[in-house]
Formats: C-alpha cells, sequence, structure tokens
C-alpha cells in the first residue's frame, strides 16, 4: 500500500517560532490551531511527518538532545489529541559551517521520508513558513504550501484534497 503523507517544518509551523533558535522548552509554545489541523489532516488518511533544519545544534548554540526534547515535547501535545506524528527528521549542520545534503532547502531528509514511510510525494504536501520548505517538497515532488510564519488559518484545511 502506497501511503500519502503531510510534512511539517517544525519552528513557525508547529511552534511560536520567535525570529531565533527555539530549544528551551519554556520557551515552547503550540500554535493555535496546528494540532486541530493535524488531526483533520489525520482523519484524512494523511501520515504527519516533521522535518526542520537545526543549524543551531552545528553553531553550537544548543545540543541535539535539545532539538530531541522540544521534539518530545511536540509529540506528548500532539498525543493528547489522539494525533501521532511519525517521525521527526533534523539536520543539524548549518550551510555557513558544514555543506550537507539534509539541510532544506535540500531535500535529503523529505526523500528518506517518503522512502521510509512508503510515501506517495504526488498525493503529499509539505508546509513552511519559508520559500526553502516550499523549494524542499518541490525538489521531491511533493506540493510545497507557504503559510505566514506562526499563523495556522482555518482555511489551511481546505488546501488538503
Ligand atoms: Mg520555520
Ligand atoms: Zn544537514
Amino acid at each position: 500500500m502506497v501511503n500519502k503523507a503531510v510534512f511539517l517544518d517544525r519552528d513557525g509551523v508547529i511552534n511560536h517560532d520567535p525570529d531565533d533558535y527555539t530549544y528551551l522548552l519554556s520557551e515552547t509554545t503550540i500554535l493555535p490551531g496546528i494540532i486541530e489541523f493535524a488531526k483533520k489532516v489525520q482523519e484524512k488518511g494523511y501520515l504527519l511527518i516533521v522535518i526542520t533544519n537545526q543549524g543551531g545544534v552545528n553553531k553550537g548554540r544548543y545540543t541535539k538532545s535539545d532539538v530531541e526534547a522540544v521534539n518530545d515535547f511536540i509529540q506528548s501535545e500532539f498525543n493528547k489529541s489522539g494525533v501521532s506524528i511519525e517521525e521527526f527528521f533534523y539536520c543539524p549542520h548549518h550551510n555557513a559551517l558544514q555543506a550537507c545534503l539534509c539541510r532544506k532547502p535540500d531535500s535529503l531528509l523529505i526523500e528518506r521520508g517518503l522512502y521510509k514511510y512508503n510515501v506517495d510525494p504526488k498525493k503529499s504536501y509539505f508546509i513552511g513558513d519559508k520559500w526553502r520548505d516550499v523549494e524542499c517538497g518541490e525538489k521531491a515532488g511533493v506540493k510545497g504550501i507557504k503559510i505566514d510564519v506562526n499563523v495556522i488559518s482555518d482555511s489551511l484545511i481546505d488546501l488538503i484534497a
């Protein structure tokens, strides 16, 4: 069976992005509307997969365990509403310090998600607040949707078939 998925950027789509790195649990707030949106998406039969750039690891601003603690918090908040995120993929590199293929707009992480979860890119979406998110999705054949940072509109669900 081939699956379909909605890929989500993390900071600015799931949790509030203060326009600096988010790595403290105490500063992590889930955006209004995102869990309700994710629940509807899940009910339509989509898998939910997060793809996030965490270049602050490479810069030494925070550690991989900080990234994972925020991911775990998000997962547990979603779980409370019966929503499950399949996996969080993150790129710990920063392009100023180390070349890689996993940092958006490059598409290695989304391609790994497509392969691992047997997802048809043509039936899938990438939702992000930056153009590099859209570009990443489209490189992998997934329809990109650009939203305004930190804004989950009630009509977003209408864009998901
Ligand atoms: Mg973002
Ligand atoms: Zn990377």
